[in-house]
């Protein structure tokens, strides 16, 4: 099985302990379907200072991270392997992740992905070594490291094997266009509250219909603006 290699240019490389060694990106990484590598940016800050920021030009607030560094930093990883990887900065600014921009990504072999800092980097890096920006939403965090972590983990789910034989993420929400109908388990009645009777009937086919019902209702009712999306639910075949 082919995973995928993730580097991850950052400030914080301790940052990403936690989140990306547990469970089914852990497995992922045991396995050898996610190579991940960390880099801290700050080894290639050339003054005895150690910095990788500066005050912007034409003023303003905050610190701008230099151009010269992060350059540097970015040859060095690129170099470590073939191929060079797809370079995403992660930025507010960037094309907002969706189900749709996750599933592109996954079939990258390498994706190389900087997280910034401060005021975010200086523009010429963006211009001439980034690939794409990847936005996680319409808010401003401290730093890129959570929104490259997200990006790790929705990416992850995609690779081949990654969740096992047992899931597929074609039936997770947003794959054909709509959110996933609702789960329960046991028991069957607690506290008067109960399972809807066509999930205990054992009628295969009536439980599929009814799931295809709840994920349409579901998807008009919380997330309507994913209707008329292609592919439209509506073609999705009828369950008998
Ligand atoms: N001054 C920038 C602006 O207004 O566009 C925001 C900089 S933010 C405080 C610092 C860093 O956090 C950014 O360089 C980026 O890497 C990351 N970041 C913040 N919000 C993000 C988001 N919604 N998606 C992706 N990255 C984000």
């Amino acid at each position: 099985m082919s995973g995928i290699r993730i580097d991850v240019l950052t400030l914080f490389p301790e940052a990403f302990t936690g989140p990306l060694d547990v469970s089914i990106i852990k497995r992922a990484r045991d396995d050898g379907l996610l190579d991940l590598h960390l880099h801290d940016i700050r080894e290639h800050a050339a003054d005895r200072h150690r910095s990788v920021d500066d005050y912007p030009f034409g003023g303003g607030q905050g610190m701008v991270m230099r151009v010269d560094v992060l350059h540097r930093a970015l040859v060095h990883v690129q170099a470590q392997a073939q191929p060079v990887g797809h370079v995403i900065y992660l930025s507010p600014q960037g094309e907002v992740l969706t189900d749709a921009l996750v599933r592109q990504l996954a079939r990258y072999p390498r994706l190389v992905l900087v997280s910034g800092r401060y005021e975010g980097v200086d523009e010429r890096f963006i211009e001439h070594c980034v690939d794409r920006e990847v936005s996680i939403g319409d808010f401003i965090l401290t730093g890129g490291e959570i929104p490259a972590m997200v990006l790790i983990d929705a990416v992850t789910r995609h690779v081949p094997g990654a969740l096992g034989d047992a899931l597929s993420p074609t039936e997770e929400s947003f794959a054909g266009g709509l959110l996933e109908h609702p789960h329960y388990t046991r028991p069957a009645e607690y506290n008067g509250w109960n399972v809807p009777d066509v999930l205990l009937s054992g009628h295969h086919a009536q439980i599929l219909k009814w799931q295809r019902e709840q994920r349409l209702a579901r998807t008009r009712r919380k997330r309507p603006d994913l209707l008329g999306h292609w592919p439209s639910p509506l073609d999705l075949p009828e369950v008998e």
